[in-house]
């Protein structure tokens, strides 16, 4: 029996046996013999086409199944397949001489180099999208069958193509390990998105995983377990049921509002990617959006949105959510981890304490207005109120530049006589320990704060978020982030605005308790963490929370504020 931990990154329980995934490289996909160079030109591109319809095909199934952010998934890959990036240098090394499917892999792998090699985690995670689709035209030339679990299994790999995932039949997949991988990358998206439980960047799995092992994963605790113990399974068994029991009675909560036991109102909004999250953030309960991250908009594309794309897209959010839920759309956060391919900004040695979010401002001016034109329009096409906000305020001048660019952005839609409401409900994400210093400042010229708890904690505590070997420092429940989200609450009270969280610690039930302890009064998560957070405010007065909120000011370290949390939630349950 081995004990391995690892990273969690889709939450759940699962045992079964170990179906490992050895995925086929250059090496794997059989060489095809082709006659001239002209055959081998025909085949590399007739076997893009080919694995870009199947890559369609999936896609629609997904959106068949409700589920557009996964196909949305699927529908990049089927793009990246016919990318000239990667089929033009194929064709290019195969009239070189080189084998085609050789050639294929090859021209993928330099494009997934280079990706990989980007800072930010999110497109880095993409270099496996890549290398996934290169395997899928390569198997398409050579005719190979996928080689997929007959029976219900947990995949242990070394990492998995997000398309496999799709394409393993419902029922045959009971969870993931993952000896590498992030919580980020897609597949571990898709994973939660399947409600399948999910370990990535287990160390020494591979190595553990021999013959016919039966695996065990916890994916809330990244716990993974080789061939458990009969102690272990019943100990695991037990801990499933009380789970899935705690996760039904939650449920159950749904179409209620959120309230602590003694009825302080607590508004519990979604974080969304696209108008398509839109759908499962109504089915949890969302009160409205929180934080729309509007640069994933900006994403697997080769040049920005248009101010028409961007005015359809935040429309139908805008619409979804109807008048009276509000949707806060958040000014593409550019930069730092998020850096997009045709937006790069002159290379800098510090990408996070660079030119990011409102910085864009100075130099990439009509990227900003752009945005802030298309909000004001669809606000007047759907005739809501529009609210926006700007990531990395840090000063005064911050907030004054969102607010010209905002008025300027509106004399332009006015002055084409289009549809244009009064007033745009304009607030400062709060994740900069200078804007929580000023914040009283700050909360003069701006309707909200929306702390972002990531980066605060990123900042506060100067370690890099997407740095694993600072993975301790990176717990927003340390005092030090607490206390600075206390004088934000403070001043935004001084001022009567209020304060929302949006940061991973808002979906987190003990931080969330934490959070309207210390007096935030929206909180903005996952879709899928809304259950949870609204079944730990109802088990708690508003009382326990304010006590909770002075124990964790007055802690010391994070583990004692968790500690401190887990036993309210524990005298709630
Ligand atoms: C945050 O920093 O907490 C936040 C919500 O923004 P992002 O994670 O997109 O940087
Ligand atoms: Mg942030």
């Amino acid at each position: 029996m081995a004990r391995l931990l690892g990273t969690p990154a889709a939450p759940g329980i699962a045992v079964g046996p170990a179906w490992r995934y050895r995925p086929r490289g250059a090496s794997g996909v059989p060489v095809v013999a082709v006659g001239s160079r002209g055959e081998a030109e025909l085949r590399i591109r007739r076997a893009a086409d080919a694995a870009a319809a199947q890559l369609q095909v999936l896609a629609a199934q997904l959106r068949a199944a409700d589920r557009p952010g996964d196909a949305e998934i699927l529908e990049a890959q089927a793009l990246m397949a016919i990318d000239p990036a990667i089929v033009d240098v194929a064709v290019r090394l195969a009239r070189g001489g080189m084998a085609p499917v050789e050639a294929v892999l090859a021209a993928a792998e330099t494009s997934a180099q280079v990706l990989a090699e980007l800072d930010d985690p999110l497109l880095a995670a993409r270099a496996g999208d890549v290398r996934d689709v290169a395997v899928r035209v390569a198997r398409a030339m050579s005719g190979a069958q996928l080689e997929l679990p007959d029976k219900p299994s947990i995949v242990v790999a070394e990492d998995l193509p997000p398309s496999l995932l799709a394409e393993i039949p419902a029922g045959l997949l009971l969870g993931l390990a993952l000896s590498s991988g992030t919580p980020t990358a897609h597949v571990a998206i898709l994973a939660r998105s399947l409600g399948i439980p999910a370990v990535v960047a287990v160390p020494d799995l591979l190595d553990s995983v021999r013959g016919a092992a039966v695996v065990a994963i916890d994916g809330e605790n990244g716990h993974v377990e080789v061939n458990p113990a009969p102690a272990d399974l019943q100990a695991l068994a037990d801990r499933q049921a009380v789970r899935g029991a705690h996760a039904r009675a939650a449920a159950a909560l749904r179409g209620r509002p959120a309230a602590t036991l003694d009825g302080q109102r607590v508004a519990l909004l979604a974080n969304i990617r696209s108008p398509d999250d839109a759908t499962r953030a109504l089915d949890a309960g969302a009160e409205g959006v929180g934080l729309f991250r509007t640069e994933y908009l900006f994403l697997r594309r080769h040049s920005a949105p248009s101010e028409a794309e961007q005015t359809a897209e935040y429309r139908r959010a805008m619409e979804a959510f109807g008048p009276s839920r509000p949707v806060v759309i958040r000014l593409a956060d550019i930069g730092g981890d998020k850096s997009i391919p045709y937006l790069v900004h002159a290379d800098e040695p510090n990408p996070f304490l660079g030119v990011r979010a409102i910085r864009l401002g100075h130099d990439s001016r009509e990227l900003l207005l752009t945005q802030l034109r298309a909000i004001w329009r669809a606000a007047g096409q759907a005739g809501v109120t529009p609210h926006a906000m700007a990531a990395m305020v840090a000063t005064i001048a911050d907030v004054e530049l969102l607010c010209g660019l905002r008025d300027e952005a509106r004399a332009a839609v006015v002055a084409t006589g289009s549809a244009c409401p009064e007033r745009m409900i304009t607030g400062a994400m709060i994740e900069v320990p200078s804007a929580a210093i000023m914040a009283p400042e700050l909360a003069r010229l701006v309707d909200f704060f929306s702390i972002g708890t990531n980066d605060l904690t990123q900042y506060v505590l100067a370690a890099d978020r997407g740095n694993p070997s600072l993975a301790g420092l990176q717990d927003a429940l340390h005092p030090a982030v607490l206390r600075t989200i206390a004088a934000v609450i403070a001043g935004a009270d001084a001022a009567g605005i209020p304060v929302a969280a949006c940061g991973e610690l808002a979906g987190d039930p003990a931080g969330a308790i934490v959070l309207v302890g210390l007096g935030v009064d929206e909180l903005s998560a996952e879709a899928g963490s809304l259950d949870g957070m609204r079944a730990a405010l109802m088990g708690v007065s508003g009382a326990q929370l304010r006590e909770l909120a002075a124990r964790a000011l007055a802690a010391t370290d994070a583990e004692t504020v968790r500690a401190y949390a887990n036993e309210v939630l524990g005298a709630g349950l």
